[in-house]
């Protein structure tokens, strides 16, 4: 990731996300290929930016490598 050699961490916005919630590096070639091929679903983008937010705090914390807790 760019400006995040080393990933993103879970629960921390995405560096190049901007105020207006756009991609900095939309259509860069060195926006990471996980964004580029991503097709939005509603399983993970609910119906609007509520649900997308809910969802993606629960994922971020399901996954995430230093979660103490059980799922
Ligand atoms: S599309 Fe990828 S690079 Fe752009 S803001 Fe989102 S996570 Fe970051």
């Amino acid at each position: 990731m760019p400006g995040m050699p080393n990933g993103k961490p879970a629960g921390k916005p995405c560096i190049q996300l901007l105020s207006d919630f756009s991609c900095a590096i939309f259509g860069d070639p060195s926006r990471p290929q996980v964004c580029e091929k991503f097709m939005p679903e509603e399983d993970i983008c609910g119906k609007n930016k509520e649900e997308a937010t809910t969802i993606l705090a629960f994922l971020e914390d399901y996954t995430c490598t230093t979660n103490t807790k059980s799922p």
